[in-house]
């Protein structure tokens, strides 16, 4: 393997323990509740959510989730609770 692919992989191992280093601008994922599958985004700086209590809320345990999830890969506006 060429010596330059090396220092890279060793770089791309370094950054995948700092994960400050990566702030997710947008995102949409399929959540798997208990009773159904939502469709969970970030976007424009807003979260969104397919289920029913998001659309009174505009938070869900889906957008909650995945604040704790992704943590600090989030912008600090997409931080709507501390939990
Ligand atoms: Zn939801």
């Amino acid at each position: 393997m060429q010596s330059s692919l090396i220092g890279k992989i060793e770089k791309a191992k370094r950054y995948a323990q700092e994960t400050e280093r990566v702030t997710f601008s947008e995102l949409s994922v399929k959540f798997r509740g208990e009773h159904d599958t939502y469709t969970t985004e970030y976007k424009d700086g807003k979260w969104h959510c397919s289920c029913h209590f998001f659309s009174s809320w505009r938070l869900c345990s889906h957008t909650m989730a995945l604040e704790k999830i992704l943590g600090n890969m989030l912008p600090k506006e997409a931080l709507s609770t501390q939990i």
